[in-house]
């Protein structure tokens, strides 16, 4: 169906263009049109219409309508003087602030715009080398049993320690690395670095047989291979797959859809834990709930945050936690901050906590210590 609608997209240009003009497929999705002698950038903006309008029109592919956005980005060249790569890399400079340009999906070059792209194609580009470079590093936090407040696991957040920009926090590169698909060999390092990391805590500390949390993206949690990758990670490293969870997020499963769930089961069937990241600051249904095979939720900070001061939070977090623990469900608190938060939440019966209150996220070797030499050191302190 794709290679069907890319014919019928080519043909869409070839019809809307002169005899004279150049159509081509660059690759992917990518087209390029290049319009000889014309006289002013406004023919090239008619075009641009032209062609946006005939695009928007419905696909027929195999009997179906497929309906379709295209971003356009526009370079002048001057006659004897542009050079048709720096023409090609200006137009892609102005395709890709169309694309993020969400009203009218089309831009003309200009030459400021050089700098910023620029400058994300240079970060994007340090990111592609970032695990090669061994720039990646994992800190992680721990989670806490609330009633003993011993640590029973951690959480592996991921860091980029960039040699000019410092130690970069993940949501000012998960983002890109999730539009470029970097997050698929990026989210595979982490898997694999966690539950490495776990196994050796585990051995090293038996008394207390931290499990790992890691967070999933959606793109991550879209590829069909993700069992076999994580059973393959399980059994190099030797972690015993109940001693991983998997931290999902509400958008990735917003739909509910059979295919989200059906390849939840799919995990869950290889004995890994899931998780249901920042409930609450979704479109949290709780219907959710019902239909999704979770072993656990994390309310996230926000509502930890007003637990003591807002009279509000409380009967909120008070219902999730009653409901959830009525469906059979655990609780992890985010972002405890305080003694007074911790012990509302114990009162509220929470099973989990996590928060700077404990430890903030913290490098491997650091861990070590509040680990202890008995292994079973409380966290607080
Ligand atoms: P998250 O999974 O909800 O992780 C919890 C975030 O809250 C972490 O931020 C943690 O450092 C922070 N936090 C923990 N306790 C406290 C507290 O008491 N107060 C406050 N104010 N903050 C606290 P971090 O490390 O910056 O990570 C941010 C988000 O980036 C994570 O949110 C997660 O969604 C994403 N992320 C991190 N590592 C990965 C990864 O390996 N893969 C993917 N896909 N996403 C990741
Ligand atoms: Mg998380
Ligand atoms: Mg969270």
């Amino acid at each position: 169906m794709g290679d069907e609608l890319l014919k019928a997209v080519a043909e869409q240009l070839q019809t809307n263009t002169r005899e004279i003009d150049t159509v081509a497929r660059f690759g992917g999705d990518q087209f390029a049109v290049m319009l000889d002698g014309i006289a002013s950038t406004g023919v090239a903006r008619e075009l641009a219409e032209r062609l946006d309008m005939s695009l928007r029109e419905p696909f027929d592919i195999d009997g179906r309508d497929v309906f379709l956005n295209a971003g356009m980005g526009i370079a002048i060249g001057v006659p004897g003087v542009a050079d048709p790569g720096d023409l090609l890399r200006d137009a892609e400079v102005a395709l890709n602030r169309a694309k993020a340009d969400h009203t009218t999906h089309q831009a003309i070059f200009e030459p400021g715009m050089n700098s910023e792209t620029l400058e994300r194609l240079d970060f994007e580009a340090d990111l592609r080398h970032a695990i090669e470079r061994d720039q990646l590093v994992l800190h992680y936090q721990p989670l806490v049993d609330l009633t003993s407040d011993r640590v029973v696991g951690f959480e592996a957040l991921v860091r980029w320690q960039h040699p000019e920009r410092g130690l970069v926090p993940p949501l000012a590169f998960i983002p890109l690395a999730e539009e470029t698909g970097l997050i698929l060999p990026i989210g595979r390092w982490v898997l694999e670095t966690a539950c490495r990391q776990a196994q050796a805590w585990q051995a090293k500390f038996p008394g207390v047989r931290p499990m790992m949390s890691v967070n999933l993206s959606a793109r991550q949690f879209a590829q069909p291979d993700l069992g076999g990758q994580i059973q393959a990670i399980l059994a190099s490293t030797g972690l015993p797959a109940a001693s991983l969870e998997l931290e999902i997020t509400e958008s990735v499963v917003m739909d509910s859809s059979e295919k989200a769930i059906s390849a939840l089961r799919a995990l869950r069937t290889l004995g890994v834990k899931l998780v249901l990241d920042d409930f609450g600051t979704g479109y949290s249904s709780l219907s959710y709930l019902k239909h999704l095979p979770l072993d656990t939720i994390k309310i996230d900070r926000s509502f930890v945050a007003g637990l003591v001061d807002d009279d509000a939070n409380l009967p909120i977090v008070e219902a999730v936690i009653s409901l959830a623990h009525g469906l059979g469900i655990e609780v992890t608190a985010e972002g405890i901050e305080t003694a007074e938060q911790r012990d509302c939440l114990r009162r509220l019966a929470c099973d989990r906590g996590q928060g700077n209150y404990y430890a903030v996220a913290l490098p491997a070797e650091r861990i070590e210590e509040c680990l202890g030499p008995d292994g079973l050191a409380s966290a607080a302190g």
